[in-house]
């Protein structure tokens, strides 16, 4: 079925060998820059290369939106292959909930597409993020326990190596397995068969509790899960003592019959880069204490529209130039659950100890759910995110300690959120690279893959 749809939706497009038609007008919102969400400066456009033209001649990278937030999608040296322009939707049949788009057609439209009874299965807190991001990140959602990571929705994917041979696979075969998380280090996907989830409705009913501390979210957190399609907790970062991981556990499921309250919100977009990080100790402070406060002490429910659940930084654009000029570092970690809330609790407790204040500080569960790639972040575990402002080598310092609590504990550490991990905790984090190093596209590369996996490589061959 993924195959005849793949072919039927390949009949009557450009190949990629032909050059694609002219880039699409780019819409707002949409990174019209060529940078890691990381770094909020303006990326170099001239570096990214809308019609491709194999075979390639020299080292490339596939880009999607950007939407990682470090060197896994920037080639220092090489272009960047924009998945973005001419990428259109080709087939949706709602009697089989299978979608079939570009890999450059960004989550957000697919969507828009398949509403109001279906819905993409897995998608992250960003609406801009690509088909072609999603697949070689393997990422995960607030439904991870239910639905696992993106990648386990793949039904078809059309690859294309850098010699110009187009490879169609499904699950099951080694190819799709080391694309699928791959980092793009296979080929240029191009398109993509995704099995959609049908809902109720696009709205979700949403109920936030309030989190007295840590203790309090691992009490509730496995039953939150097992109720909830949805899951996911706001931890207050300069919570301390009693109150340390204090916050809101949020679930949600999407509404049957009932619409979104509320008015709709203007996006707003922060114009330029300020010249230091707005995000401060006292900002934070401030903003944490009435964020904690807006939920009343009994909790509360209310119906909200599906970007709002889903995306809510979305809403403001370019937030990421809030952090200043040297952007941010987002470290994120999955843990084994026998471990998690004693290597959470150290972690939030470094992160003080260094005079780092996390923005935005994010817990929850990873289900039991096994991808079908061969290296993905996504496992069975608890994940917390952190949000630094670049503060320097004080930065990079507390990022390692938080590596080793990471890696004590038998976790791992999130490569696409990742701008300065070793190349030893990528290997610890994803033991399984060099099965897809083995059949990585020899002209596809990363600044990433280059400072981690090949680093790895090199001193092994030099050792042996
Ligand atoms: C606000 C925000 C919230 C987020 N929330 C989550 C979350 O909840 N869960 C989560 O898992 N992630 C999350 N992320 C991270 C983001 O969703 C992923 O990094 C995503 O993969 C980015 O997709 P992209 O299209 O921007 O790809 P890029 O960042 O441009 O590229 C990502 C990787 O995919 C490769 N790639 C891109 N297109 C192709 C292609 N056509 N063929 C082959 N390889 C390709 C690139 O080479 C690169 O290695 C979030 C990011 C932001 C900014």
């Amino acid at each position: 079925m993924s195959d005849r749809a793949l072919s039927r939706a390949a009949a009557g497009t450009s190949s990629a060998a032909e050059g694609r038609a002219a880039p699409a007008p780019r819409r707002e919102g949409e990174a019209a820059r060529f940078q890691p969400w990381g770094l909020p400066g303006p990326g170099d456009a001239s570096r990214a290369v809308p019609a491709v033209h194999f075979p390639l001649p020299g080292l490339a990278l596939p880009f999607g939106a950007g939407r990682s937030y470090g060197d896994s999608c920037t080639l220092a040296d090489g272009p960047l292959l924009d998945a973005r322009p001419g990428a259109r939707i080709h087939d949706f049949d709602p009697s089989t909930g299978l979608v079939v788009a570009d890999a450059g057609v960004s989550l957000g439209a697919l969507m828009a597409h398949v509403a109001p009874r279906f819905m993409l299965p897995v998608v992250p807190g960003t609406q801009f993020a690509t088909l072609g991001g999603a697949i070689a990140n393997d990422i995960h959602g607030k439904n991870h326990h239910r639905r696992g990571s993106f990648g386990a929705h793949v039904e078809a994917l059309t690859l294309r190596r850098s010699d110009g041979y187009r490879h169609e696979l499904a699950p099951g075969e080694p190819l799709f397995a080391a694309t699928v998380g791959g980092m793009g280090m296979t080929g240029i996907i191009e398109r993509a068969a995704v099995r959609l989830m049908p809902v109720a409705s696009q709205a979700v009913r949403q109920a936030t509790v309030r989190l007295s501390g840590l203790a309090d979210y691992f009490a509730r957190a496995e039953e939150a899960d097992a109720a909830h399609e949805y899951a996911v907790a706001w931890i207050d970062s300069l919570a301390t003592g009693d109150r340390l991981g204090r916050g809101h556990l949020i679930t949600g499921d999407h509404a049957k019959g009932e619409a979104p309250g509320g008015r709709t919100r203007r996006r707003l977009t922060v114009p330029v880069t300020p010249p230091v990080s707005l995000l401060n100790r006292l900002t934070l402070g401030a903003f944490n204490a009435l964020y904690h406060a807006r939920v009343p002490r009994g909790g509360e429910t209310k119906v909200v529209p599906a970007s709002a659940f889903f995306f809510p930084l979305d809403a403001v654009g370019h937030w990421n130039r809030l952090y200043g000029p040297r952007g941010l570092h987002q470290h994120q970690s999955v843990l084994p659950h026998a471990h998690a809330q004693e290597a959470v609790r150290e972690m939030l407790r470094l992160a003080h100890n260094h005079g780092h204040a996390s923005f935005l500080t994010v817990l929850k569960r990873l289900g039991a759910n096994q991808s079908p790639a061969i290296i993905s972040f996504a496992r069975s575990g608890v994940t917390l995110t952190l949000d630094f402002p670049d503060k320097g080598p004080a930065t990079l310092a507390l990022l390692d300690a938080l590596d080793r609590v990471t890696l004590q504990a038998g976790g791992a550490i999130n490569p696409y959120k990742d701008r300065r991990m070793s190349a030893a905790a990528f290997d610890q984090s994803m033991p399984d690279w060099r099965l897809v190093e083995a059949v990585r596209d020899p002209h596809i590369v990363s600044d990433f893959w280059r400072r981690t996996a090949l680093a790895l490589s090199r001193s092994e061959a030099d050792a042996a």
